[in-house]
């Protein structure tokens, strides 16, 4: 059986016109011989009235922290409704079409209620729908724990449903459409010029997508590599080929440009916050364990780590900042916080091991005048932390240092 994932983002779903061009690419997929599966976000975005942040803000004005388990119950019901409006305009389009939720395609998750891992996928009832020939639409970015109880999938999510149930099915092609042209180069929000890159592996999009590219997420990439089922995101809207993602090593065609092309994107994550905590001559050797034990045993997760004898450095998520800081007050540790920041990271598994990038970096920053707050790098990546104010500026010129906009020729080996 010849099995096609198609999954379609929330603004591809979003109203009877944009539907209208999914119907396209699934009439499509049917014609050309396959069994479809077709997984759904829920409708629109931020403001449309069953996009997931809309349903978030129903229970907002709560004061009482609304638990996680119900919570889930909510935000599943995003996607329920997105499928089965699509599924009649599939019918009413004159094709055969079937919904079922995360939990009855067989997805079973831990109990991580908000932020729940795909344990194990059982799809025996999509196999006798598409023994039926039905085409299958899946709700995204949910399933159940093994007692029954729903769980989603954490933001982005419904990404992560196609690659499960692609792996679960062998399917030929896991597609993830959405409203840009494929992985780019850096966010065509803040680089109008941005490439799309024609072909990358599974581990740089890991790595680009752990890094703020939000073309996809990260665990779907992780997922689809572990059965090696390509990948190929595209846009809903037109015909270009997209990004296919794929093992092995991308090689360039022309030997000219690999020294230009040691960075595959520029990605950059918002809304974080750096805090100093400072124990110079308080004598208090075991103050920077206590500070990661307090930010711990409050599940605060803390990136971009600095120790020192005198002080520890790190970044928090703005959404956490407030209790991170009375946690350390509390606690005799008083903070210096620095709000409004972004990590901006140029990443590459091209640059292993080559000397000078640090250096570029710096120049195309410095000498935009962006203050670098502090810098990490892996064998892979280098990260920056900038002023929020100073985000757009930084990635326009590590984008144009590395000249990312030049057109390439990607294969993969
Ligand atoms: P969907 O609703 O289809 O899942 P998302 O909003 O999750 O769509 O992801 C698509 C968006 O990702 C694009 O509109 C784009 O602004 C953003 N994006 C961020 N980084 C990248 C990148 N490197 N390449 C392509 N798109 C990116
Ligand atoms: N609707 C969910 C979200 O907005 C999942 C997804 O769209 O992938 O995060
Ligand atoms: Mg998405």
């Amino acid at each position: 059986m010849k099995v096609i994932v198609q999954k379609f983002g929330g603004s591809s779903v979003a109203t009877k016109d944009s539907r209208k061009a999914v119907i396209k690419k699934i009439a499509k997929a049917k014609n050309d011989g396959y069994k479809v599966v077709v997984v759904v976000s829920a409708m629109g975005r931020s403001g449309d009235p069953y996009a997931t942040d809309t349903l978030i803000d129903l229970v907002k004005h709560s004061r009482a922290k609304m638990k996680t388990r119900e919570m889930d119950l909510l935000l599943s019901c995003g996607e329920i409704i997105s499928a089965v409006v699509l599924c009649s305009e599939l019918e009413e389009a004159g094709f055969s079409a079937s919904c079922l939720t995360g939990p009855e395609a067989g997805i079973i998750t831990d109990d991580n209620h908000g932020d729940a891992r795909v344990l194990e996928v059982h799809p025996a009832e999509i196999q006798e729908l598409l023994n039926q020939d039905e085409i299958v639409i899946v709700t995204g970015f949910q399933g159940k724990t093994r007692d029954g109880k729903i769980t989603t999938l954490g933001r982005g999510g419904s990404d992560t449903t196609a690659s499960a149930i692609g792996v679960a099915l062998e399917a030929e092609m896991i597609e993830i459409y959405t409203d840009v042209d494929g992985v780019k180069t850096a966010d065509p929000r803040m680089v109008g010029e941005a490439r799309t890159l024609e072909k990358v592996t599974y581990n740089e999009l890991c790595q680009l997508a752990h890094e703020g590219a939000k073309v996809i997420h990260p665990r779907a990439v992780e997922i689809a590599m572990q059965r090696n089922i390509p990948l190929r995101v595209r846009n809903t809207f037109n015909d270009h080929p997209g990004t296919l993602v794929m093992s092995g090593e991308v090689k360039y065609e022309q030997p000219t440009k690999i020294k230009d092309s040691l960075i595959t994107g520029i990605t950059h994550i918002t809304n974080i916050s750096q805090i100093k905590v400072s124990f110079k001559n308080t004598g208090d050797a075991g103050a920077a364990l206590k500070v990661f034990k307090l930010m711990a045993d409050n599940s605060i997760s803390v990136d971009f780590i600095y120790t020192s004898p005198e002080e520890v450095i790190f970044t928090v998520k703005d959404d956490v900042v407030e209790t991170a800081v009375s946690v350390l007050e509390e606690n005799g540790l008083p903070p210096v916080v620095r709000g409004n920041c972004a990590k901006v990271a140029a990443v590459g598994a091209a640059m292993t091991g080559v000397p000078g990038v640090m250096a570029k970096i710096v120049s195309a920053l410095v000498s935009n005048d962006i203050e670098i707050l502090q810098s990490s790098d892996s064998y892979t990546s280098i990260w920056c932390l900038v002023d929020r104010d100073d985000l757009k500026k930084a990635i326009q010129a590590l984008h144009k240092q590395f000249n990312l906009h030049e057109t390439v020729q990607e294969k993969v080996c």
